[in-house]
């Protein structure tokens, strides 16, 4: 079964995803929070993202002093945003609005849905494409 989330995956004309710097959102795997990643793998994917969940929420993979992930190169597949879609068997056409979609959810939730953060992602979303976009 297809995990909701989020909710309404729409894809916004003119927006492109791209991940900002300083956020780090997604990297909070507290299954607690996020009951519909942790299903949407399989088995052995969900012992990899139990194991990966710090005391407090954070990956244990994150720093969350300097924001950036320590395993950067060798993250799992399904912290890469390019296997969203397929993750979440979501149509590949719908793959840029439902990672836009995904990546609001997360930030508004750690961040708050008026911070700065959020903004940013706002506005680095009308930039041209980054060259690494996953
Ligand atoms: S939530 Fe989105 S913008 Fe923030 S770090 Fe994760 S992929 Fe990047
Ligand atoms: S492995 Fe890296 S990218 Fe994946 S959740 Fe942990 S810190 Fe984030």
């Amino acid at each position: 079964m297809q995990p909701d989330y989020p909710a309404q995956p729409q894809a916004p004309k003119g927006l492109t995803w791209q991940c900002i710097n300083g956020c780090g959102a997604c990297c909070r795997l507290d299954p607690g929070e996020r009951p519909e990643a942790l299903e949407a793998l399989d088995a052995e994917e969900q012992e990899l993202y139990l194991s990966m969940v710090g005391a407090d929420g954070w990956c244990r993979h994150y720093d969350t002093g300097g924001q950036r992930c320590n395993i950067y190169d060798s993250r799992p597949r399904f912290c890469r945003v390019s296997n969203l879609a397929r993750i979440f068997a979501v149509p590949e056409a719908e793959a840029n609005g439902f990672a836009i979609a995904c990546c609001r959810q997360q930030i508004r939730s750690e961040h708050g849905g008026r911070g700065r953060v959020l903004r940013r992602f706002e506005r680095a979303l009308r930039q041209p494409p980054s060259p690494s976009p996953d």
